[in-house]
């Protein structure tokens, strides 16, 4: 099967169609991102540069949910019971 090449309408570079080169993207019909995985990653870096406290706040509300709480509380819970099992 011959692999398909496909152009990064960023940086304007051709790349292999593979997921080596662009991440999974079930939204398109290739089933891969639009941008090179070099691209995405510059374009996430720099959008969490400019959104540090949006970035920040998120983390927090993210530490202050139930969903969280949840989580912590099952970690603590898995954390005990490994400690009863090989007691330190
Ligand atoms: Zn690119």
């Amino acid at each position: 099967m011959e692999i398909q090449s496909k152009v990064c309408p960023k940086c304007e570079n051709s790349y292999p169609a593979t997921t080596e080169y662009f991440y999974r993207d079930s939204y398109t019909i290739s089933g891969l991102s639009a941008h090179c995985k070099a691209c995405r990653k510059l374009y996430y870096e720099d959008w969490c540069e400019r959104n540090v406290e949006k970035v920040r706040q998120y983390h927090k509300n993210y530490q202050q949910s139930e969903k969280y709480k949840i989580y912590r509380k099952g970690y603590e819970n898995s954390e005990k019971r490994l400690n009863r099992i090989r007691p330190t």
